[in-house]
């Protein structure tokens, strides 16, 4: 069916400032006049050609809904179901660098779901990806899962994956920061991206290896790869602990809270209050500002509590979950914004720095870096992070 066309003007612009969004969609028979394109330059609203692709619209369980409305006693919250997943897509190949804590955990994870028909695990290591290749293998008798690992120390094994997981290098030991292994795992991003220009050259690249940030644009340096396809994963980590944080303090499931963290994998990262909710309202409703300061903290904090407490290295089980997380949006399993460390140019107002931010992921890569609306603070948190992080790379 035919629709009719619209003439976009200033007046369309301004009110899409006023609601605190930051996208305007035009359709193709739309007709934009230059003051509506002035207006928008003004006022940073960028116009989006359109139809774009909107998340499916939240399901509400209705058993649940009615039991809600004939028992007095009944709860008062009813989770918002997820959306269903459209058809994910299998993976022919998950090649991983680094077969140690968070790479092993990933494969298991991966092999466990059956998200690709063939995991390829590589260490330098002698021995080590041989033996969680053959040990994960072991548990299919069990698990009845159809994925085929295999390990070794030749790195031509990832050849032709359609994602590689690079984990390969140091983690922290008590006392260290995150910056402290700059130097060592440099040099280890340089020969995982010798190996993927040869054997992998067309795979999305997720970089785990710290510092996050600071690897991910070493692995864009030394690959060439375009943006979309090298992405950083902290962000899913970061929001997780925060999350956990706010359940735990308001005595609810972490089901019941939607929150996410920006900026960079450090003392810099940006807990995003403003759009954090527990059972869909804000946070004041739940819990007191010292509280909510205090759950900030603690998703900061987090992975140096489990350096603390291991005292050899750093997390390896929720960084692998936080992994898989963006493997299942690459893959279609999940869909919907999730924060990842990407070289921004321009979103933001920051340019030349990777960063976490809120993306929308497919098999390309990302698809689309979502510029949402945050208050002046957490938007200054963001540039900050940014100045940070291009001091450490030597940019200012
Ligand atoms: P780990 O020491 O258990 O494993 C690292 C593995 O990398 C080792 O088995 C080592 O032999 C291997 N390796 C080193 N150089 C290699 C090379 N050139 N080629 C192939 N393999 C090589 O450490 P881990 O706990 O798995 O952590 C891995 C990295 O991930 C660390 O840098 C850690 O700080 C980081 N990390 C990041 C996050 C995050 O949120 N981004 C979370 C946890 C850990």
């Amino acid at each position: 069916m035919s629709r009719t066309s619209r003439v976009i003007g200033s007046e369309h612009v301004e009110a899409v400032r006023r609601s605190g969004r930051v996208r305007l969609e035009i359709l193709p028979d739309d007709i934009v006049t230059d003051l509506a394109r002035e207006t928008a330059e003004r006022l940073g609203i960028k116009l989006v050609v359109g139809p774009l692709e909107r998340p499916l619209p939240k399901q509400v369980d209705g058993g649940a809904a009615m039991a809600r409305g004939l028992y007095r006693r009944a709860p008062r919250w009813i989770a918002a179901r997820k959306a269903e997943p459209r058809a994910p897509r299998r993976l022919g190949k998950l090649g991983l660098i680094g077969a140690g804590g968070v790479g092993a955990n990933v494969a298991h994870l991966a092999a466990m779901s059956g998200i690709a028909s063939e995991i390829a695990l590589t260490d330098i290591m002698p021995g080590l990806a041989e033996a969680v290749a053959l040990d994960l293998n072991h548990a299919s008798g069990i698990t009845g899962t159809s994925t085929r690992v295999l390990g070794g120390m030749d790195l031509a094994l990832i050849e032709g994956a359609d994602v590689v997981v690079v984990t390969a290098g140091r983690p922290r030991t008590p006392g260290m920061s995150r910056a402290d292994l700059i130097g060592v795992n440099a040099r280890v991003i340089e020969l995982a991206a010798e190996a993927l220009k040869a054997y992998a050259p067309d795979a999305i690249v997720i970089v785990v290896t710290n510092p996050l940030d600071e690897m991910t644009v070493e692995m864009l340096r030394a690959t060439g790869f375009p943006r979309e396809r090298v992405l950083g994963m902290a962000g899913t980590l970061d929001s997780s602990r925060f999350r956990n944080a706010l359940a735990l303090a308001a005595g609810v499931s972490p089901a019941d809270v939607e929150a996410f963290t920006l900026g960079s994998h450090g003392d810099e990262m940006a807990p995003i209050v403003s759009r954090a909710r527990i059972r869909g309202g804000p946070l004041d409703l739940y819990l007191a500002p010292e509280q909510v300061d205090a759950c900030v903290k603690d998703a900061i904090t987090g992975g140096g509590q489990v350096v603390a407490l291991r005292k050899t290295g750093s997390a390896t089980l929720a960084p692998a979950h936080a992994t898989v997380e963006l493997i299942d949006h690459i893959r279609g399993a999940r869909s919907g914004i999730v924060p990842v460390s990407v070289m921004l140019e321009g979103e933001y107002g920051i340019d030349g720095v990777v960063l976490g931010v809120p993306c929308h992921l497919g098999a390309t890569g990302v698809l689309e870096i979502e510029e949402i609306a945050l208050p002046e603070e957490e938007l200054a948190a963001l540039r900050e992070a940014a100045v940070a992080i291009g001091k450490r790379l030597g940019l200012k």
